[in-house]
């Protein structure tokens, strides 16, 4: 089988697309052309798992995290990047990554989390892909361009194919500024009626921490008027993390336990009431510290992730939502292995047989103490 040809299976399954667009997919290191007789799939493509995979004679590494995220600007030894990358070469091996898209596809890395902790009717995404928000501004009119134009660079304004999208209406705006202020338009210490235009974009949910960002760089105003609304009626299947039921329910500490064994991952840790009655479960495999506000607002008992800081636990429990950390790595070896059944299906449904894609599990990076 040539490597291209696996390829399209695997983009079929997994359509990069759907990645990130900060994310570094697909083919790494490779010709699509080569001829392709076995696959090793892990979660990195480190140094182990390359010099694993060519140990075993494999031609393509399937991985889910990329091999780099920006390519390297030299090769030789002394970049990490870059040693990995000759390594790959050197071994006559492909390198090839699903990384935020297969965190989104249905069947990815939340879906199989969820399954392995047992979680039933947990196919709701936790922010759905597609998932928008309307961010509403008021400029003055000789600044509306620069604006939209900073928002649209953010990610706001893109409607199918459309980019730039936007509507603007002119209207009066109000303020009385205090004596000490500099206002744009009017005067400090009086009342101010200033002509301003209404600008409305729509914007990906997660990318309204960036825009409200460029927004406020590129306004002239020292105190902005902006609101960002939820739109309604975008949820799916697919995209980020996934809530689901466990039954029966579970107090805390007993569910951090039933994570460590399901999960295979002696180090996971929780915070919460250790008596909390777990009933609704939230999941996001990797990194989902950013999820727990999605998570609290869909109702979750507690979220079950990686990667979790302090002050995010810290503000979880505030607002009544426990967390179990059950590792980064922890909580993506589910879906990897799920990712090596699904290539060897996906290539036996395309008429090839035989036993082509194995899956390695790296040992944890991270190690209880004293084990
Ligand atoms: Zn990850």
């Amino acid at each position: 089988l040539r490597l291209g040809e696996i390829i399209t299976v695997l983009e079929d399954a997994c359509p990069p697309g759907l990645a990130a667009e900060w994310d570094n997919v697909g083919l790494h290191v490779g010709d699509a052309g080569s001829e392709v007789k076995r696959i090793v799939v892990a979660l990195d493509p480190d140094a182990q798992a390359l010099e694993r995979a060519t140990g075993e004679g494999a031609d393509l590494l399937v991985t889910h995290h990329p091999l780099f995220r920006q390519p390297p600007r030299r090769f030789t030894p002394t970049d990490p990047d870059a040693a990995r990358v000759m390594a790959a070469v050197r071994g006559g091996l492909a390198v090839y990554s699903m990384h935020t898209n297969f965190d989104s596809i249905t069947g990815g890395v939340s879906d199989a989390l969820a399954e392995r902790l047992g979680l039933e009717a947990s196919r709701d995404a936790l922010v759905p892909e597609g998932a928008k928000k309307k961010i509403v501004v008021f400029v003055p009119p000789d600044s509306v361009d620069k604006v939209a134009g900073a928002m649209a660079s953010a990610g706001a304004g893109r409607i199918g194919d459309y980019s730039e999208c936007s509507f603007r209406v002119a209207g009066t705006g109000t303020f009385r500024a205090p004596a000490y202020a500099h206002p744009a338009q009017g005067k400090a210490g009086e009342f101010n009626e200033v002509q301003e235009v209404r600008l409305e974009m729509v914007l990906p949910s997660e990318r309204a921490d960036g825009v409200a960002r460029a927004l406020l760089s590129a306004h002239p105003y020292e105190e902005v008027a902006y609101d960002v609304y939820d739109v309604a009626g975008t949820r799916s299947e697919v995209g980020l993390g996934r809530i689901g039921r466990l039954k029966p329910p579970q107090a805390l500490s007993d569910f951090a336990v039933y994570c460590s064994d399901r999960l295979e991952t002696p180090t996971v840790k929780y915070a919460g009431p250790s008596d909390k009655r777990v009933s609704v479960v939230a999941v996001c495999g990797g990194s989902g510290g950013g999820l727990l506000e999605a998570a609290r607002r869909a109702g979750a008992d507690v979220l079950v992730t990686g990667d979790i800081r302090y002050h995010d636990a810290q503000k979880a429990l505030q607002v009544g939502l426990a967390v179990v950390d059950a590792g980064h790595d922890g909580t993506e070896a589910p879906s990897v292995q799920a990712l090596a059944a699904l290539i060897t299906g996906s290539l036996q449904a395309a008429g090839y047989d035989g036993d082509l894609a194995v899956y390695w599990r790296a040992d944890p990076i991270f190690k209880p103490a004293g084990g």
